[in-house]
């Protein structure tokens, strides 16, 4: 009997040891992980400059306090906001955590009550990050949750259009919803959530938890569509596994938060940004995303050509390395393709969602091809 409450319904596999894309069962059974710790480990498992990074931070000091000054933090913030419009930084702990921060930005800055959020989205557990969310199975049991959230289908221009007014203090979103099923919609509603924003002065509010930090191709999703955003959410692969989340905004911002209008314990310690800075200086370096961008197309490419011959394959779609295989009987292909070695993770009811680590090498992408190639053919060969 576990003493966990048990929120979470487990696999019975516990990795206990990995290399980059490789992790080891408690059986000795070894796998590619494409699940990256669900878009995580982004330079795979046990990076050897990460983990002398936190080594060497470790025996220096982890823990001090925002009371004093952190100069990894400031260095941290100097990092991520280079070549953005984006001009300072908060740390925090978590993805939920950082959509808290933005989501009280927003409120105190604007002084407005409205902030427009999309269905199927997720933005965290934490009551404003819930409140926000798209998802009803998410809030069960817990209402009556914040007031302030209005969710628009995604990817209606008209009802956005409809919906915004001079009470609108915020558009909050994904660019690609990531455990909404890798929705990712047209141009035209992106350019449709940079106008409204800018014509009613209302914050962009971009949730780059799941997107952020190269997932996608690019250092942040919205560039992928010349998006201007005030606030941009971080966390899950900012500190490759060690916990820590960040939420970027404008300069003009700064003044809503002032000292004692937000804070954190342990958010932005020494050893989260020691960690998370060598994390940045690898996938911020040159060459390292356009190596994610060819890889992430040339994957997408060759699962197209080799599954959207089946009936049951719906469709295949992504960005970079965060890549969805839209098919009936998901559950069964997951199950399939983790007894022959490959760990994925469902978004959604219907979706494959495929995240291996952006260092993961062609050969690597090889395999996991096979893998599914066979897992697939042989779901079809049952069905007929
Ligand atoms: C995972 C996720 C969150 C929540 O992050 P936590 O660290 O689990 O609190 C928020 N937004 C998006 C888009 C996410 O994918």
């Amino acid at each position: 009997m576990s003493s966990l409450f048990p929120t979470y319904k487990r696999k019975h596999i516990e990795l206990q040891k990995g290399s980059g894309t490789i992790v080891f069962d408690q059986n000795n059974k070894r796998y590619l992980d494409f699940t990256s710790g669900i878009a995580v480990t982004s330079l795979g498992h046990c990076h050897p400059e990460v983990v002398k990074a936190l080594k060497e931070q470790s025996e220096r000091i982890w823990h001090t306090s925002n009371l004093f000054e952190i100069q990894q933090q400031e260095l941290l913030a100097e990092t991520l906001v280079n070549q953005t419009n984006l001009d300072a930084a908060f740390f925090c702990n978590s993805g939920a955590e950082a959509n808290e921060a933005a989501i009280k930005l927003a409120k105190k800055f604007t002084k407005r009550n409205k902030i427009i959020t999309f269905k199927n989205s997720f933005h965290g557990r934490t009551f404003g990050s819930m409140s926000a969310t798209g998802q009803q199975k998410i809030k069960e049991g817990y209402g009556p949750l914040l007031s302030e959230f209005i969710h628009l289908p995604w990817n209606d221009r008209q009802q956005l259009k409809n919906t915004v007014d001079s009470d609108t203090a915020a558009i909050m979103m994904e660019v690609i919803q990531g455990e909404g099923g890798v929705k990712v919609a047209d141009p035209s509603f992106y350019k449709e959530v940079q106008e409204m924003c800018k014509q009613h002065d209302i914050l962009l509010i971009i949730d780059e938890v799941q997107t952020g930090i190269g997932r996608t191709g690019k250092r942040y999703a919205y560039e992928h569509f010349d998006l201007d955003p005030d606030i941009v959410t971080l966390a899950k692969g900012l500190g490759n596994g060690f916990p820590i989340g960040a939420m970027l905004g404008k300069s003009k911002l700064k003044e809503a938060f002032g000292p004692g209008s937000h804070g954190t314990t342990f958010g932005g310690n020494p050893l989260a940004c020691a960690v998370s800075q060598t994390v940045l200086n690898i996938i911020f370096s040159d060459n390292f995303l356009s190596e994610v961008k060819r890889k992430g197309i040339d994957f997408i490419n060759r699962l197209v050509d080799s599954l959207m011959k089946l009936p049951f394959v719906n469709e295949i779609r992504g960005e970079g390395l965060l890549i969805g295989i839209e098919c009936d009987q998901a559950a069964e292909l997951i199950k399939a393709l983790e007894e022959n070695g490959l760990l994925t993770v469902p978004a959604g009811e219907k979706v494959i969602r495929l995240l291996p680590p952006l260092t993961v090498t062609d050969e690597e992408l090889e395999t996991a091809l096979r893998i599914i190639n066979e897992a697939f053919n042989n779901i079809y060969t049952k069905a007929i």
